[in-house]
């Protein structure tokens, strides 16, 4: 016997979570150049750390040797201002992938269960199975969630429901009114987790004003984040507003830290470096379109996005991917989501998106 078989058999079970390849990797690996190497694996935002981010960021270095806020009075404040909420409302996390965890650790035990769907985001199983809580993964359709399928799915000891909108790694978007009908639907002791990493990216058509109905339904959790539109993926900042009631609770479970100095001065300067977020947003569209056209070009089949991501389908993703890397580009397969055949690449800058084009049609050479 190992020490490590004493741990319950659910941690046991956990499939690590597989990140995009870092460049330093790659440039190991096969001893390229990482000056050479562009990495569309992790849907960062190509355009790197906002301006006023940044200055925020060396003006904090002096600090360091203190303890962060840990109330995150300022980010909250900036945040309360820009969404009209209180702070009460507000639940900070060293990157949304902490607060989806602190929503889980809130609410879920053993006992209990949660829903997700297929091809959704990989942390919602993992942080439902470290608390040995039971996820039920309902099928999706056409790659997007099921709404109606994962209100079928709703046992009594339910008590969670994940939805990824705009969804990743497939990119699927569900419009706002089918949302907010199965909010009104859905029972009431069933907290609705909704994960908005990609709203900033939405078409202004597409964005509902999600945070107006958190005043209609106590039961929602909106979860949202600095790693995308804002650039600080490395920094770890995002945030959920919720019920004031469920807020204190995610608060009370959270470490009394879980965001850092850095994080929280450079997150509250990029929530105003509205320029960036323009510039990011615009940079997407056309790129979107840059590498759909390419893929179309290709005769590549794509699921739609709404993200700045897309997946698309070939015959032999693994053999596709080793290509890419061999050249220098890399990706993310997606095998781990269900979709085997799949890869996605995120949208970068323009010279970026012509070169994983070109490389992808070397590559299927
Ligand atoms: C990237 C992403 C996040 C963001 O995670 P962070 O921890 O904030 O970096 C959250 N949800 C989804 C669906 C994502 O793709």
């Amino acid at each position: 016997m190992q020490i490590s078989d004493l741990a319950p058999p659910y941690i046991r079970g956990i499939a690590p979570y597989q990140p995009g390849k870092p460049i330093s990797e790659l440039a190991r690996e096969m001893g390229l150049d990482a000056a050479n190497i562009i990495k569309l694996a992790s849907n960062e935002n190509p355009l790197g750390v906002s301006p006023l981010a940044q200055r925020a960021i060396r003006r904090v270095l002096e600090d360091l040797a203190r303890y962060p806020d840990g109330n995150g009075f300022e980010l909250k404040q900036a945040l309360a201002a820009r969404y009209g909420v209180a702070q009460e409302t507000i639940v900070l996390g060293n990157g949304s992938n902490d607060v989806l965890e602190l929503a889980a650790r809130a609410f879920l035990t053993h006992a209990d269960s949660a829903i997700y769907s297929q091809h959704a985001f990989a942390v919602y199983p993992l942080v439902v199975q470290a608390i040995g809580a039971t996820g039920i993964e309902v099928p999706a359709r056409d790659f997007g969630h099921d709404l109606d399928a994962m209100m079928r799915a709703v046992r009594s000891n339910t008590r969670l429901v994940f939805i990824a909108n705009p969804n990743n790694p497939t990119g699927t978007f569900v419009r706002a009114p089918r949302l907010e009908a199965f909010l009104s639907a859905l029972p009431r002791q069933v907290l609705v987790v909704l994960d908005e990493a990609y709203n900033e990216y939405l078409t202004p058509e597409l964005r509902a004003d999600s945070v107006a109905w958190l005043k209609r339904f106590p039961n929602l959790v909106i979860t949202r984040t600095f790693s995308k539109v804002y650039g600080l993926a490395g920094l770890r900042a995002g945030y959920a507003f919720g019920d004031p009631g469920v807020a204190d609770l995610m608060n009370r479970v959270r470490q009394p830290f879980n965001v850092n100095g850095i994080a929280l001065a450079a997150a509250a300067a990029a929530l105003g470096d509205t320029d960036f977020v323009r510039k990011s947003y615009e940079l997407n569209q056309t790129g979107m379109k840059q590498i759909t056209d390419g893929l179309a070009r290709l005769r590549i089949e794509y699921i739609r996005s709404y993200g700045n991501f897309v997946s698309f389908k070939v015959k032999d993703a693994g053999g596709v991917y080793r290509g890419l890397l061999e050249r220098g580009v890399i990706v993310r397969p997606i095998a781990s989501y269900g979709m085997p055949d799949h890869l996605r690449v995120t949208i970068g800058i323009e010279s970026e998106n012509a070169r994983f084009l070109e490389s992808l049609e070397q590559a299927l050479a």
